[in-house]
């Protein structure tokens, strides 16, 4: 018999089985079915979930967008072209992550944070899901800060707040992406992080916003993300969760971001288009029936933090075409109902030269008010009334019939108001500039200003206020205390003074 104790062996083999570690991985796996315009229908992939990362061959990446019983639809992130049928699927078990940091600024990036200015590599500090829920209800401030955008019209009627969704929206070429542009330009020296997520735009577009923004020294504080037209409607479809995503990161610094859509329009088409091909049913206008939450859970990601949580902000400004001016067809008034309010742009106006061509009477800031400087709210109560006097009277005008005083100087009013709101390209001035025209204005100093001599009158107050001691000291209060200044008599011996020079 040999010496070996039994019970030896079977504590050995017990051990053993106790540190045996099944290190086999499963991983899920399917084939392609069928492949086509940036789509893969998969066989297989059992376990896939909604938003899931899956990897094809030769490197190309694809989301899935839907779970059916037998087979799962996902969209191509890159070549398509190298995806073939029979290809074998893998998933990932993550969510499409996206890589994000501080090293973003300044460049131009596609929708999966690769660069597109040729200017090298970016370093990555963390990685974050594209899709995530938006904060919730407690963990939001209200707006409480203004975003000043630099333009009259725009600060004095339709105020933004940081933390605030305003909807741009027009017809074509009527100056909406100059607003956001110059919105952008205003930034300057205000510790705002733009991001411009281009969808669907000419190459040349995009390529002309980024000329603006290095010229004006704001490349220094913004990221453009970029999925032109020619770009498949995956890689569109993605840009604004991208876009969003980075202004995430910032945000939870407790920075403040400004995001710009620039436009959600295409990007409901480039919805559309995959949606189909995905064959989801089409409703209205053969757009799907999710396209309301598309949007309204990218712009609820938004948000003005609570100081608990650092107090950062996400302001977004989407864009949306119109068709002649139709405001009510479907997709307009989806975002309408999403966003704080509007800024209506008129092609009449436009090719009038009321540029910007700002509807005072369509265009709405819900929650900017709260945040507006007390300067330009004391200076802009009434003008949005005068507006709209104008407006009505200035019918009138064109029978050169017998006005009575009152309604003449309605008239004169309404005239300079309107020329005062007209503002140049690339022209942004600063809020305490623009609380004291508005000041001459409304207490009626240009009353005796020809109509003609306005604009001059109004760029000659802005030198002057930059040279002379009494005009330093004017803006110099109004910048520190964010209100007109104390001694009202001042100002008005100051305008009075600087009108008797002015010729
Ligand atoms: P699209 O529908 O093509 O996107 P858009 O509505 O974004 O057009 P912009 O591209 O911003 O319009 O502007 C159209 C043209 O009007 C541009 O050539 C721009 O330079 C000019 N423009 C815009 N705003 C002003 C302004 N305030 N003063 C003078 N010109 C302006
Ligand atoms: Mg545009």
């Amino acid at each position: 018999m040999s010496n070996i104790n039994l019970s030896e062996i079977s504590n050995l083999i017990k051990k053993q089985i106790e540190a045996y570690k099944d290190d086999i991985k499963t991983e899920t796996i399917g084939t392609v079915v069928s492949v086509g315009d940036g789509i893969a229908i998969i066989h297989g992939l059992d376990n896939a979930m909604s938003s899931e990362l899956l990897i094809f061959p030769n490197d190309v990446y694809g989301m899935v967008q839907n779970l059916e019983s037998d087979s799962v639809g996902a969209i191509l992130l890159g070549d398509s072209s190298k995806v073939r049928e029979g290809d074998i699927v893998k998933c990932t078990g993550k969510i499409l992550n996206i890589p994000v940091g501080e090293d973003f600024i300044g460049r131009i990036i596609d929708p999966l944070g690769l660069p597109l200015d040729g200017k090298g590599a970016i370093e990555a500090k963390d990685y974050r899901p594209i899709e995530k829920k938006a904060t919730g209800v407690m963990d939001r401030s209200s707006v409480n800060t203004p975003l000043q955008t630099g333009i009259k019209a725009l600060d004095a009627l339709v105020p933004i707040g940081r933390g605030q969704r305003e909807l741009i929206i027009g017809d074509r070429q009527t100056g909406k992406t100059s607003i956001a542009v110059d919105t952008i330009l205003n930034q300057k020296g205000k510790d705002v992080i733009c991001i411009y997520v281009a969808i669907g735009q000419k190459q040349s577009t995009v390529e002309d916003v980024y000329e603006t923004l290095k010229s004006y020294g704001a490349m220094d504080y913004s990221i453009i993300v970029s999925a032109t037209a020619s770009n498949p409607a995956p890689v569109l479809y993605l840009a604004p969760y991208s876009g969003v995503t980075l202004a995430e990161y910032f945000m939870y610094q407790g920075k403040d971001c400004l995001i710009v859509y620039d436009d959600l329009s295409k990007h409901a088409v480039a919805y559309r288009e995959l949606s189909l091909l995905l064959h989801r049913p089409p409703g209205r206008e053969a757009y799907p029936g999710d396209v309301f939450y598309l949007h309204s859970r990218l712009l609820e990601r938004a948000a003005k933090l609570s100081a608990e949580l650092g107090g950062g902000s996400i302001t977004a400004l989407p864009i949306i075409e119109t068709q002649a001016g139709d405001i009510s067809a479907y997709i307009p008034t989806n975002v309408i109902s999403i966003t704080d309010g509007q800024i209506f742009l008129q092609s009449d106006s436009f090719y009038k030269g009321i540029r910007p061509a700002i509807n005072a009477g369509l265009s709405v800031s819900r929650v900017g008010g709260a945040a507006q400087t007390k300067a330009i709210k004391k200076v802009s109560g009434t003008l949005r009334l005068d507006l709209a006097s104008y407006r009505e009277l200035e019918a009138f005008t064109q029978f050169g019939s017998d006005l009575d005083a009152s309604t003449k100087a309605r008239l004169d009013r309404g005239e300079r108001t309107v020329e005062i709101l007209k503002q140049g390209l690339h022209e942004t001035i600063p809020f305490e500039k623009e609380s004291v025209i508005l000041y001459c204005l409304v207490n009626g100093y240009l009353d005796t200003i020809a109509v003609k001599d306005i604009l001059r009158f109004e760029h000659d107050l802005y030198r002057d206020l930059d040279l002379t001691e009494a005009g330093k000291a004017i803006t110099e209060e109004i910048r520190t205390t964010k209100a007109l200044p104390q001694d009202l008599d001042r100002l008005n011996a100051y305008i009075l003074d600087f009108k008797k020079r002015f010729n």
